[in-house]
């Protein structure tokens, strides 16, 4: 018997060899019908003998190509069109574009060992790839991904890559950046201050100049990077200096997992995160006996190193020519956003690198390489950019079409199509120009390839936040109705929008900074509620941090804002300890007069803070060069067998009640007071207990004071989130804590735990919202 579907399929099908798939599919099953790629992802007409029509969606859903991800797939019966073959029809122009766009995923198998092959055609050469890998968002200027919609489109396709192209039943059929050494992308490589370039091959030319310990600005995947030998300390010192990053560790990049092996551990589930399509930078504890000697300076002092495999065959090809690892770390002046245009970077990296290796593929977007760590044996976002966006995260629910700006720090923005958020690459902090015109950049970048006209604008409650103030700019959306979201309330609805969990629930938020509803700076926050609304239940004993933002930099005046609290006056007596050393008289007493008159010294119940006033309390960082430096150090000197907390204090407080931004705040919240805890630390430090002890007292006790917390609002799911929650030591314990008081802990996963998911669970937020 005959029978005819017509089938839809939605997801990240497009660009991963689905029609060619679809096409042997109804080949091996003698069936007639068409395929093709549409705004809405592939659409297939299927007919023949009704048990193999059954069998063929059957495949189709269970089998599908490696890279798809099957979203939804709707199948009609209906009366067969009478069709004698199978075709491969052109992609429709666009309608509505709900299609995903994939992200750009690492060199698969195949394409690496045609590489390798010297009978291969494609033996060496950096360009090679197929519908299984290859760039993807880094090349797409627009829907539908044709390759005239991509940076390919002005390389004309040689005789031999059409006929793959062509070829239904090639690796390579409408493989859109199909390339080859005759058609293809080329390499080149200049010295930085020469007009000449060398005559050498210039892979053969980067690898002198690596060996040399020079530093070597690489045109990789979807922005600059800047290369280095990593076992040269002098080499890692000078690229340190001229990029003005002093401490914050840089990532690595190893041939394969033998040789990232030789660096750090790798179980199961790194193994598999590293060897993955989306090839993250993954953090790992360093082997206890490295067979490769680092440089100090490429993680100074940390117990993990951020390491990952190639990404492209080019990563490959240097990787496998060159006999150890390599620095690999963003191509951009400290903070600010990668460079992707040729011109510009010789312009900004011109004073970092030695010299260039480029090539003439254009880069569409910055995508930065993604950061991941494995925290409760689960791998969770702490950079999502390469490998991952523009991938949606879906909601629960359907909100109001949202455009979604996020925070201030490790911006991200996000659009909403239905339940579907398309949270973009990594931006970065907004505190340069530069960042802010990326941030527009891809605010209009998104606009464009979704072709959306959100009806609201969601953004921070901080009026001072880059992304605030761009939300009240009148040219963006100027129809859009403007919805601030507390910080806080943004990382609690992200965290149970990302788990589908409905609520109630107790958050748990703890970060550095974030604007509270009573214009204070708020961080160590217990809100109770839902993904719409919460109330400010609990929170940490406010503090007075002296000179506001100069503290964050300067954590020694952390700790004298925390012994001010419990000693008053008397703290600038306590000379014995470290931060008081630290400054001289005159330092000593203008920020006496600061704590006692609160002069530029905004009030703060942040976490973040409280572990940077308690490592520079241990001596361990009075000045930081980078945000969170000071508690990274903290975590890392915590010895994981001590058993002993420090006590916090439960207290009922009262406090006005108000509202914004999503969150209330009750009128009798509960005061978690962290004095005791101080009070037990400097007696601790006082009767000479090792450091390791102290961290580790501290971190048990913050742990204990979350889980009472828990207990006393009496609620069975704690969404964790905030900055904080980078910390595995906390993040572990607390999970751990939570669970076995049968608690159902949340953390977040998809989405960084940090700042950049903020945008995200402002989508969120907007679930009750109606237009
Ligand atoms: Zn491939
Ligand atoms: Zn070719
Ligand atoms: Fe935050």
């Amino acid at each position: 018997m005959s029978a005819a579907l017509h089938i839809l399929v939605r997801g990240a099908v497009q660009g991963v060899g689905f029609r060619p798939f679809v096409y042997r599919l109804a080949q091996t099953l003698g069936l007639s019908g068409w395929v093709l790629n549409d705004s809405d992802g592939v659409t297939i007409e299927i007919e023949g003998d009704a048990d193999q029509v059954q069998h063929f969606l059957h495949q189709l859903q269970h089998t599908p190509p490696p890279r798809a991800q099957i979203d939804q797939i709707e199948a009609t019966w209906h009366p067969p069109h009478g069709y004698t073959t199978f075709q491969i029809r052109p992609s429709l122009p666009r309608g509505m574009p709900t299609t995903l766009i994939p992200p750009d995923t690492a060199t698969c198998p195949d394409c690496l060992a045609e590489m390798l092959d010297p009978l291969n055609r494609r033996f060496g050469y950096a360009f090679t790839n197929c519908t299984n890998c290859g760039p993807r968002f880094s090349i797409i200027a627009a829907l539908p991904y044709d390759r005239p919609n991509t940076t390919m489109r002005a390389f004309v396709l040689c005789p031999a890559c059409g006929a793959e192209y062509g070829d239904p039943v090639d690796r390579r059929f409408h493989a859109q950046p199909n390339a080859c050494p005759v058609c293809g992308p080329r390499l080149a490589f200049d010295v930085v201050g020469e007009a000449q370039s060398p005559t050498t091959p210039p892979l053969n030319a980067a690898l002198t100049a690596l060996r040399q310990g020079q530093i070597v600005a690489l045109k990789g995947i979807g922005g600059y990077q800047l290369l280095v030998d990593p076992r040269n300390a002098e080499a890692v010192a000078r690229l340190r200096l001229r990029k003005h990053r002093p401490a914050k560790p840089l990532a690595l990049m190893a041939r394969d997992l033998e040789q990232a092996a030789a660096l750090v551990q790798i179980d199961q589930v790194a193994a598999e995160l590293l060897t993955s399509a989306a090839a993250p930078i993954v953090l790992l504890p360093r082997t206890p006996q490295p067979s490769i000697a680092l440089a100090d300076l490429v993680a100074p002092g940390h117990p993990y190193l951020g390491v990952m495999l190639p990404c492209s065959p080019l990563h490959h090809l240097l990787l496998r020519s060159f006999d150890g690892p390599l620095v690999a770390t963003s191509g951009n002046l400290s903070d600010e956003p990668i460079c992707i245009d040729d011109t510009e970077a010789h312009q900004r990296l011109g004073q970092i690198a030695d010299a260039f290796l480029s090539h003439n593929r254009p880069i569409e977007r910055h995508v930065d390489d993604s950061v991941v760590q494995v925290v409760a044996g689960i791998p969770r976002m702490l950079r999502r950019a390469r490998g991952y966006a523009p991938l949606p995260v879906p909601l629960p629910a359907t909100p109001p079409s949202t455009l979604a700006l996020g925070g201030q720090l490790k911006n991200s923005i996000a659009l909403s199509i239905g339940p579907q958020v398309f949270v973009s690459q990594h931006i970065g902090d907004l505190h340069t120009l530069e960042a802010r015109s990326a941030f527009e950049r891809v605010i209009h970048d998104f606009l464009r390839l979704y072709a959306a006209q959100p009806s609201l604008i969601a953004h921070d409650l901080h009026p001072d936040y880059a992304s605030s103030q761009m939300a009240h700019t009148s040219t963006l959306l100027p129809d859009a109705r403007r919805v601030a979201v507390q910080h806080h309330h943004a990382h609690f609805a992200a965290c149970l929008a990302e788990h589908a969990a409905p609520g109630p629930a107790l958050g748990v938020i703890w970060d550095g900074t974030g604007y509270g509803v009573d214009a204070t700076i708020w961080g160590g926050e217990f809100l109770f509620g839902d993904v719409a609304a919460s109330q400010r239940v609990a929170y940490l004993r406010p503090f007075t941090l002296p000179g506001g933002e100069a503290a964050v930099r300067e954590p020694a005046r952390v700790a004298l804002a925390l012994l001010w609290e419990i000693l008053g006056p008397a703290s600038l007596e306590q000379e014995d300890l470290a931060p008081l050393a630290h400054f001289n008289p005159t330092q000593r007493s203008l920020l006496l007069r600061m704590l006692q008159h609160g002069l530029n010294s905004p009030r703060t119940s942040s976490a973040g803070r409280l572990f940077d006033g308690v490592a520079a309390l241990l001596g361990l960082h009075l000045q930081v060069s980078f945000e969170g430096q000071a508690a990274i150090a903290l975590e890392h000197l915590a010895d994981p067998h001590e058993s002993l907390a420090y006590p916090f204090a439960l207290e009922a407080t009262t406090a006005p009640a108000q509202s914004a931004g999503g969150v209330t705040c009750v009128p009798n919240p509960i005061i978690l007071d962290w004095r005791p805890a101080i009070s037990a630390l400097l007696a601790d430090l006082r009767r000479g207990v090792a450091p390791q002890q102290i961290a580790a007292r501290f971190h048990n006790g913050v742990i204990s004071a979350i889980c009472a917390l828990a207990r006393h609002i009496g609620v069975a799911t704690i969404a964790l989130s905030g900055g904080c929650f980078q910390n595995r030591h906390l993040a572990e314990g607390v999970i751990r804590q939570l669970q076995a008081a049968h608690h159902h802990p949340l953390l977040p996963r998809h989405l960084p735990v940090n700042d950049g998911g903020l945008c995200y669970g402002q989508v969120a937020a907007m679930l009750s919202t109606t237009n």
